[in-house]
């Protein structure tokens, strides 16, 4: 046992939020600090460091300090308001002009802005399947993309993504690389110790992990031009996270390696029952061995791959949306990575144009009782 913070786990640090304690009251959960402006000096200095609510915030800060060190982030981490609010600065700080190499299977929202939003900026948008190298490596314009935008696993086929290896092409073409990480969490992959330049969080799902903060991250490899330009971005728009918001999310991550593990492994034991259960045809699972990014995914994850699976059903459609009318423990709910499991029909939620087939159903795990989760979805794919 040591007594010295910087020989702690993340595991220690992120159950303490760095084991701060306030240094007036002692109290081992830090205030809320709620004010939007800040006294200023005699000599006209702001010796404190904080000027304006808008830019920053010290409840902010100490729950970013907790995110930079689970994401070993050398230019630190910034929280915005949502998880669409930390993806599109990062592409509202490209110069029009700028070509983009997105993953085609990715979060519905962020696809549709991109090919209509960030082309009306003059930005321009390819979409891939960033685990097919070869087509990434067609798709990439040395020294025009100056962005490779992957999500792995991605949401929600779960495909994934070699991120040191989409790193290299991305590098190479004079690009930099940002990754949603938003379904793995920094307890099972860390991209930015694979290659990544950014990395982003929808930090609404299991970073807070309780359905009840809607919240977004980025942490930076680099503290460079282009990183001081999505800080200002976050400031000039007002995209920061609230204070409150901050300090749920501080309290959701305190406990993130225990529900991340134990969601995972109820994940892992779902998909593989799953995987014959007769309404089932097809499950979806980085963690199956059947899976194509099976191998990539155990060289790029660790303490297990994540919680969100998704099945197919044998019944098509109708037999999917049947399945999720008849669940009662898995919640009829869109969103993921809370403690309370999730089911939805997600063809219907994305509409034309998804890469979502319409037999799927996406399944986000929670922490339950396995046994009870196996059975309330059982009944009602037998009942459907
Ligand atoms: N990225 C992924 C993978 C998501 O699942 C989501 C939301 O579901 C987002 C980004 C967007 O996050 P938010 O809803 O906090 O804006």
């Amino acid at each position: 046992m040591s007594s010295s913070r910087s020989s702690w786990s993340k595991r220690s640090l992120t159950a303490q939020a760095m084991g701060r304690v306030d240094p007036i009251t002692k109290a081992v959960v830090p205030p809320i600090h709620v004010a939007t402006t800040y006294i200023r000096d005699e000599d006209n200095a702001y010796s404190s460091g904080y000027v304006y609510g808008r830019p920053d915030n010290a409840t902010i800060r100490e729950a970013e300090e907790v995110l930079a060190m689970l994401e070993e982030a050398e230019a630190g981490a910034l929280l915005f308001s949502s998880g669409m609010a930390a993806a599109t600065a990062v592409f509202q700080a490209l110069d029009p002009g700028d070509h983009i190499v997105a993953s085609k299977v990715m979060y519905w929202a962020l696809r549709s802005w991109l090919s209509t939003e960030a082309v009306r900026w003059g930005l321009s948008v390819d979409f891939v399947e960033t685990d097919d190298l070869d087509a990434l490596r067609a798709a990439v314009i040395p020294g025009r993309t100056k962005l490779v935008w992957a999500e792995t696993p991605s949401n929600p086929l779960w495909t994934i993504t070699d991120i040191a290896a989409v790193a290299e092409i991305a590098h190479a073409a004079g690009a930099r690389l940002a990754v949603d990480s938003t379904t793995a969490s920094p307890v099972h992959t860390r991209p930015l110790n694979l290659g990544a330049d950014i990395v982003m969080h929808a930090a609404t799902k299991v970073l807070n992990g309780h359905s009840d903060v809607v919240a977004g991250a980025l942490a930076g490899a680099k503290a460079d031009e282009f990183w001081a330009k999505v800080a200002s971005i976050r400031k000039m728009q007002g995209a920061i996270l609230g204070p409150f918001e901050a300090y749920l999310l501080m309290r959701g991550m305190r406990t993130l390696h225990v529900r991340a593990a134990a969601q995972a492994k109820s994940a892992l034991d779902l998909a593989q029952r799953f995987s014959s259960h007769p309404k089932v045809a097809r499950v979806l699972y980085p963690g199956l061995p059947q899976h194509p990014g099976h191998d990539i995914a155990a060289r790029q994850m660790e303490s297990g791959f994540g919680y969100m699976l998704s099945i197919q059903v044998t019944g098509g459609e109708a037999a999917a949306i049947r399945t999720a009318a008849k669940v009662g423990l898995w919640k009829r709910a869109t969103s993921l990575g809370g403690v309370e499991s999730l089911i939805e029909h997600r063809a219907s939620i994305e509409g034309p144009g998804t890469p979502c087939p319409p037999d799927l159903l996406r399944l986000s795990t929670g922490i339950e009782d396995v046994e009870d989760l196996y059975s309330d979805l059982d009944e009602a794919l037998r009942a459907s």
